[in-house]
């Protein structure tokens, strides 16, 4: 086959038109940071969720953190989670002096293994943290119920989940607490950004006063007509607002969500049907329940050679790829605090040197993907 001369990305945005008008008319405004739009986007939210609050914010990453704050995370605490996920929340999970303990995951759609949750369980755990992977709903019912009866905080970590849906309840409205991530990889992007959607009032309470200093108003309303200044912090708080400038890209992302999610659809529909026979790739699994999925990635598995000649390939095929993720038990700091962890991910070992995301998004073509296909297939009867 001919190889294209243009590079293929394993992702790029889809921003047109309407979010530069939105954008524009946010700085021509007089108000560019955390305000009205803000809350316009937080209102569109609850509606997309089903969830009671939304809180807007800096990114994913921040959302996460602020969530096992409100929790009252601490030094000793365990929180249970994948080892197949964004470094960002081990990395959360460690700041808040708390343990992350790793429970394994499906082979075929990646998700946790929720039957595996309660002999993780010990007397320390406070958290569980699903991850929605790569679009597909973790088992919501048995992770709630295990949740439920051992007093444990949901965090949905639904940074995959814009538009997923498990048996008809959006991500981030099974009552507990969800965090979905704005990064420019993301189904819909601010830039960077992130929203958090939860149930409980005082929590919800508590998080807005952790995001911006610990302050007890909007700034916005602070500096409007007749506005009082003064202010008191009962609690130190961090910076982790989103401003109405991205907010504002938001709201015309958000409504053109489905049609995004749909184009995505469609595009790993193409890439089922070209790789389904192949051997030496294992195309992603979809789970057996009643669910929406958003295709926020399209992840292979590499059986028929090594994953790194496999990539260098596509390099030489100008096609981009991603690894969601390494795995995070095998992330340095985390060996070295704890040492070897794999007698229980036994899956999670098993995909972890075999994963690669192929490219995906909204603005790509069905021929890309027909080329991707072609290739891939060239590829490993080669290698
Ligand atoms: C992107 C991502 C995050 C973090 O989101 P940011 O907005 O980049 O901080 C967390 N978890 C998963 C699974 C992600 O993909």
């Amino acid at each position: 086959m001919n190889i294209r001369e243009d590079f293929l990305p394993l992702s790029r945005p889809s921003i047109g038109e309407e979010e530069v008008r939105a954008v524009v008319a946010c700085l021509k405004s007089g108000w560019i940071t955390t305000g009205p739009v803000c809350r316009e986007f937080e209102d569109r939210f609850r509606e997309l969720t089903g969830a009671s609050h939304a809180i807007s914010l800096s990114s994913g990453t921040a959302g996460m953190h602020l969530m096992m704050l409100a929790l009252g995370l601490k030094e000793g605490d365990e929180v249970i989670t994948p080892s197949l996920t964004f470094a960002s929340t081990i990395n959360m999970i460690t700041l808040c002096g708390a343990r992350p303990v790793f429970v394994d995951i499906h082979y075929d759609s990646l998700n946790i293994n929720a039957d595996l949750i309660e002999e993780a369980i010990t007397e320390r755990t406070r958290a569980v943290i699903p991850v929605h992977f790569a679009g597909a709903p973790a088992d919501m019912d048995k992770i709630m119920d295990v949740a439920g009866r051992h007093d444990l905080a949901v965090i949905e970590d639904a940074a995959h989940a814009l538009g997923t849906a498990y048996r008809g309840i959006h991500a981030g409205g099974f009552g507990q607490s969800a965090v979905f991530s704005f990064h420019p990889l993301k189904n819909i992007t601010t830039g960077e950004g992130g929203m958090i959607t939860l149930s409980d009032d005082q929590v919800e309470r508590r998080v807005r006063l952790l995001r911006f200093h610990g302050i007890e108003r909007d700034a916005w309303k602070r500096y409007g007509k007749g506005g009082t200044p003064e202010y008191d912090i009962s609690e130190p708080g961090f910076k982790y607002n989103l401003t109405d400038i991205q907010a504002a890209m938001g709201l015309v992302q958000l409504a053109r969500l489905e049609k995004l999610n749909e184009r995505r659809r469609k595009l790993a529909a193409l890439y089922t049907e070209g790789l389904i026979d192949l051997e030496g790739i294992d195309i992603p699994g979809i789970p057996p329940y009643p669910h929406v999925h958003s295709w926020h990635l399209f992840v292979v598995k590499v059986t028929g050679m090594a994953r790194e000649a496999f990539m260098k390939k596509l390099a030489d095929y100008n096609i981009g790829y991603g690894i969601h993720f390494p795995a995070c038990h095998r992330l340095g700091y985390i060996e070295k605090s704890y040492g070897i962890m794999e007698d229980n991910l036994r899956e999670t070992v098993r995909v972890g040197d075999r994963i690669v995301s192929l490219p995906l998004f909204p603005d790509m073509k069905d021929s890309d993907v027909l080329y991707v296909c072609e290739a891939v297939k060239e590829i490993v009867s080669n290698g």
